[in-house]
């Protein structure tokens, strides 16, 4: 079977590009969890549990850029109402283990989206220093 996610969109690199811009060293396309290794996040910071992902606008309903066509209208809403259960659910599983999940649109700036990043991975750095 053929999956839907393809790897290193346009989007996907950009964002890791920006990132890496800011400095961030991070792994690509991983599974943050073993129980969840069908569900690789695009940037996974493993020591601090940060998972980020990039979600095409189309595959996972963004609410600004997620129009369905008319035909198979239908056939098209129950896959993307899927998808996005499974991304609450991947986001679920992986908060109940401590990690911090980002999840960044495919239509959103790249740079913006790096420096959101950024400050979730200086958080967890701090947090992880004050637990010594
Ligand atoms: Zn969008």
């Amino acid at each position: 079977m053929k999956s839907n996610r393809r790897r290193d969109t346009q989007p996907e690199l950009a964002v890791r590009r920006e990132a890496h811009r800011l400095g961030l060293r991070y792994f690509v396309d991983r599974a943050p969890l073993r129980d969840l290794a069908r569900r690789r996040a695009d940037l996974v910071f493993p020591r601090l549990k940060v998972a980020i992902y990039v979600d095409g606008c189309f595959w996972h309903g963004c609410p600004e850029h997620h129009s369905v066509s008319k035909t198979n209208a239908e056939f098209w809403a129950t896959k993307v109402e899927k998808n996005r259960a499974r991304d609450e659910d991947t986001n679920q599983r992986l908060r109940k283990a401590g990690w911090t999940v980002v999840r960044v649109w495919e239509h959103e700036d790249p740079a913006t989206a790096a420096a959101a990043i950024k400050d979730v991975v200086d958080a967890a750095k701090r947090e992880r220093a004050n637990r010594g």
